[in-house]
């Protein structure tokens, strides 16, 4: 709305988009702050295996703790993080504490699990970004096949060519790769044919209402039909009820994550759950 404002002068930007720029460079300079002072920890979400009942791993989630605003939550600040380029930063610093932590847990003798870590389209676009992951691994004497990474579906719709290299890459060093929120990022099935994935989440809002809404119940199938005609392994986000549970594997779906097994908790209580069920404890349906 570049309207004349009077007395001969031009507004170029409405008070709510002033408002809103300056939000962005408030939350920005602050996150740059978190850096330095070290507010950003890293909270681990179990992922199961329910036709074992067993736990499988962690999704490794970014957790800000800001000291006036409390928590701030990652789909507010990834956003801003990813347009000021911070979002390099970031996450290296939470690949390096996922990789430290899960090889902390080996070197206690806990049973070996996956961590996954997600992966912005920006960092996709990192030159480096294989050798950087490579030299994370190396440092925390981390093995990539207990490294997984999430790549959310809509970071495929640009630079196809160059993101189909440097997943290459990354799977050649040996580190596990899934899609995550699939479903929902308005791209061609066609990448899951040429993009070397592994397994496939399926994003939790048609996971929500199973097992009531027939088009969920509709997408979901279909959606485990692919995967597994594709040979990718799938899981299901965003698990809460039971009746998801035997849906899903009635379904032949057998990996789930959600607030019914586990929200995110930090790596003490984390390591509580690994030493119960590495225990030869089973997950309670
Ligand atoms: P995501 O990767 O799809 O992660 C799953 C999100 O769903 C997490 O939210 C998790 O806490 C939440 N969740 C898990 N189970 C349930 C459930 O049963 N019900 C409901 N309602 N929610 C559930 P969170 O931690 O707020 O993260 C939101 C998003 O922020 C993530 O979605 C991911 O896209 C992004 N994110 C988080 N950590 C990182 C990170 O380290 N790097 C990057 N690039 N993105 C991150
Ligand atoms: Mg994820
Ligand atoms: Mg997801
Ligand atoms: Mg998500």
């Amino acid at each position: 709305q570049a309207k004349a404002a009077g007395g001969g002068t031009y507004r170029f930007f409405t008070p709510d988009m002033n408002a809103r720029i300056s939000e962005r460079v408030t939350l920005e300079n602050s996150l740059r702050q978190a850096l330095h002072d070290n507010q950003i920890h890293v909270h681990y979400q179990p992922q199961v295996d329910m036709a074992e009942g067993r736990l499988i791993g962690f999704e490794a989630l970014v957790r800000w703790h800001h000291p006036v605003q409390g928590e701030i939550p990652p789909t507010r600040f990834i956003p801003i993080a990813e347009e000021s380029n911070l979002i390099n930063q970031i996450g290296s610093r939470v690949l390096h504490e996922a990789c430290r932590q899960n090889r902390a847990w080996q070197d206690m003798g806990l049973p070996p699990v996956v961590i996954a870590v997600n992966l912005s389209a920006v960092q996709l676009r990192q030159p480096e970004l294989a050798g950087h992951i490579a030299a994370v691994l190396a440092d925390t004497g981390l093995d990539a096949r207990w490294l997984e990474l999430e790549i959310t579906e809509s970071a495929f719709v640009r630079d196809t060519e160059r993101i189909v290299e440097v997943l290459q890459e990354l799977r050649g060093l040996g580190i596990k790769l899934s899609v995550d929120d699939f479903g929902t990022g308005y791209s061609s099935l066609g990448y899951l044919k040429r993009l070397p994935f592994d397994r496939i989440k399926i994003d939790q809002s048609f996971v929500r209402d199973l097992p009531d809404n027939g088009d969920d119940i509709a997408i979901v199938r279909a959606i485990i039909g692919i995967a597994g005609s594709l040979q990718k392994e799938v899981i299901a986000e965003g698990v809460e009820q039971p009746q998801q549970i035997d849906f899903l594997l009635a379904q032949g779906c057998r990996l789930m994550q959600g607030y019914h097994f586990g929200r995110p908790a930090d790596g003490v209580q984390a390591e509580v759950l690994l030493r119960r069920l590495g225990d030869g404890g089973r997950i309670p349906d």
